[in-house]
């Protein structure tokens, strides 16, 4: 006996047969290219499960903000300071979060500090209306003095890396690592980075490494967010025991539908870094992902649960395995806006 499920089938095969013929073409490219992007999205999803839903809704879901504003006009928030957005949108305290491994971030935005022997290297500057407070405030809240600021290393140039470096290096003499890309951009671009230039300094190649007492950051060079972005893995230890770090420097997708060969190139070429940071992660056994926003690294929430850790895990630690997934969403999510790009103005017929 036919179930009406087999009936309608059948109504609906013969429907789409009788269409086909007349546009073969609609019917053999367009769900093809859908089922691809599909693929890449439940790749990333099912690599994220819940630890990376942060990373996965930014990638893959949410409305991306695409490509990047390269006009060359000064921040309203610099010059009109009272126009920056409200401290209770950005502040957070600074946190402990590894023996000599510092959070001096916010809500939104974070910078890190490596104490060492010698002195410290901070990560990421955040923007310049909160890096008086959040960094230099919150290294001295954690006992640190921010005097002894050696090395300041900037993922990428967008304001809310780059907005502290000019202030510090002015102020603490402290030497500045950015890549040749994204000095390059600062430099092109004086209204845009108003207050925030540091001046040119130590340009970061692939493979750099920077020591500063007994600790070495090894600097990768992984751009597709901005041309310069740069990573970095180091190690640092938790109550004693050695925990291998990797922190990665860029992470949203730049594209353009009305640009859509730059893009799919972009996209390429971001897809190859997070590769490449992966492959280092592994090499050195990074168990620990962080990021400069807390919206992939869940920074903000995971510094406040280092309160009640007790003898438990490190909130940080998400082992080598979680690291590796970390890569493979932010890689799905990318091929799967590169597989949307390309259907974009790929012609139907
Ligand atoms: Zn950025």
């Amino acid at each position: 006996m036919l179930s009406f499920k087999s009936v309608l089938a059948t109504i609906i095969a013969g429907a789409l047969t009788c269409h086909a013929s007349a546009q073969a073409q609609v019917f053999s490219l367009k769900p093809k290219t859908l089922d691809e992007v599909e693929a890449a999205q439940q790749a990333a999803k099912d690599s994220a499960e819940f630890e990376f839903l942060g990373t996965l809704s930014r990638l893959c879901l949410l409305p991306p903000s695409r490509s990047e504003d390269l006009s060359d006009k000064t921040p309203a928030y610099v010059e009109v300071p009272s126009s920056a957005p409200a401290r209770s949108t950005w502040y957070g305290d600074p946190a402990k979060v590894f023996d000599q491994f510092y959070f001096v971030g916010g809500k939104v935005h974070s910078s890190w500090a490596l104490k060492t022997s010698e002195g410290i290297i901070l990560f990421d500057t955040i923007y310049p209306y909160n890096s008086e407070e959040l960094i230099i405030g919150g290294l001295q809240k954690l006992g640190l003095d921010p005097k002894d600021i050696k090395y300041v290393i900037i993922s990428h140039a967008h304001q809310d890396h780059i907005g502290g470096a000019e202030m510090i290096q002015k102020r603490y003499g402290a030497r500045v690592v950015m890549s040749e890309p994204d000095w390059s951009l600062v430099e092109r671009l004086p209204n845009r980075f108003k207050t925030m230039a540091p001046k040119r300094d130590i340009v970061a190649v692939d493979g750099m490494k920077i020591t500063l007492g007994e600790s070495t950051v090894t600097l990768w060079f992984t751009p597709g967010h901005t041309d310069g972005t740069q990573s970095f893995t180091f190690q640092v230890t938790d109550r004693g025991r050695p925990v291998n770090v990797v922190y990665s420097g860029g992470t949203a997708l730049v594209y353009e539908w009305t640009l859509p060969e730059w893009s799919i190139k972009n996209l390429e070429t971001y897809i190859a870094s997070q590769r490449h940071l992966a492959e280092k992660a592994k090499e050195t056994g990074a168990s620990v992902l962080i990021s400069n926003h807390s919206e992939f690294d869940s920074a903000y929430n995971k510094t406040r649960m280092l309160a009640g850790r007790g003898e438990g895990a490190h909130p940080f630690e998400n082992g080598a395995d979680w690291v590796q997934r970390y890569f493979k969403v932010t890689e799905n999510c990318a091929r799967a806006t590169q597989l949307k790009v390309q259907q974009s103005f790929t012609p139907m017929r």
